[in-house]
């Protein structure tokens, strides 16, 4: 039975020992970008509605905040929602609440976030509001947290496909919503798999092992971005055999339609088939058995090769002509 209740948690800054193991992105997101059809409450109590198509995310400020600072946080929120829907033109979920907190920790905007998945969708952010309306919107955390609602969960040990689907969006949408440029979102998947070569030489685990026992072989780096470019092949693979017919966000939208909710757990031995099914494919099979039991960080460089990147000095070059330029423009490109 698929339909268990169940408790699922994400957490994506990971205390161990004292230590935060964090990413920072550096992107850049113009203020203009608020998304239009953003519909932002005026914030004078603690909870707030935002509509974002036909869904609604209640906003709970826990904490005591200035009206200035909800704003600001009501505004960096709307912007993530609805880089969302560059994924299939809504946001994955109907209802959903955002929890506030304030954090003490001064070196990031978003020091926490977490996903729950429990019956219904919640996300639990902590947060620094001293930091500018431009350090929230070029913070990581929120595409990344949004991303796991777009995916069931996958039974424990299997940190690798939510974590990994979560670090290939997170990138890969805010370009598609112009808030990075198509450059900097494979640059930071790029610096994201050195990241995961490191830590996976460093451990010697195959990204099963690494995912069965992520906290404590400390393999964060692998597990999210051996899990990211499992999602890049998948999706450079689905859009190529099927001359674009076939891709990773059609393959969601359909999953979506017949088999997501709040309190339905696929265990990843069926969820893979199912997404095989789904995508009228057997990729995502394919691509797990090539990647899982292997001792070295998953290939992404022949990805890379069909989509017209190149590396030098660990800088990136785009291709500007032929078909890896088209195709990585149906993977990324900004959409208007
Ligand atoms: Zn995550």
């Amino acid at each position: 039975m698929d339909k268990t209740r169940f408790v699922l948690l994400f957490t994506d800054k990971h205390t161990m020992d004292g230590l935060m193991m964090i990413i920072r992105s550096m992107a850049l997101l113009l203020l203009s970008l608020l998304p239009l059809n953003v519909t932002v409450a005026l914030p004078q109590s603690n909870m707030t509605e935002l509509h974002i198509g036909s869904s609604t995310i209640n906003v709970h400020f826990e904490s005591s905040f200035t009206s200035q600072q909800k704003q600001k946080l009501l505004k960096w929120l709307g912007a993530t929602a609805n880089t969302m829907t560059t994924l299939y033109g809504e946001f994955p979920v109907k209802q959903s609440n955002i929890h506030i907190y304030t954090s003490s920790r001064t070196s990031e905007p978003v020091p926490w976030g977490e996903v729950w998945k429990n019956g219904e969708y919640k996300i639990n952010f902590h947060v620094n509001p001293n930091f500018s309306q431009q350090d929230f919107l070029d913070d990581w955390t929120a595409p990344h947290e949004f991303s796991h609602l777009f995916h069931p969960y996958p039974g424990r040990g299997n940190s690798w496909f939510g974590e990994g689907l979560a670090s290939y969006y997170q990138n890969i949408l805010r370009s598609r919503y112009g808030s990075m440029t198509e450059q900097l979102a494979f640059q930071k998947l790029y610096n994201g798999f050195q990241r995961g070569i490191k830590n996976q030489k460093r451990t010697g685990l195959t990204l099963k092992q690494a995912s069965a026992a992520m906290r404590k072989n400390r393999s964060f780096m692998h597990v999210y971005w051996g899990g990211a470019a499992y999602f890049l092949n998948v999706d450079v693979r689905l859009h190529q055999s099927s001359h674009g017919k076939q891709s990773l966000d059609n393959t969601w939208l359909k999953f979506k339609e017949c088999c997501l909710g709040a309190d339905r757990y696929w265990p990843l031995h069926r969820l893979i088939p199912k997404l095989d099914e789904l995508s009228n494919s057997s990729i995502f099979s394919d691509e797990y058995n090539r990647i899982i039991d292997g001792r070295t960080f998953p290939d992404y460089q022949s990805s890379f090769e069909q989509l017209g990147i190149s590396v030098r000095d660990n800088k990136i070059i785009l291709s500007k002509t032929g078909e890896a330029q088209a195709l990585r423009h149906a993977l990324a490109k900004q959409k208007n």
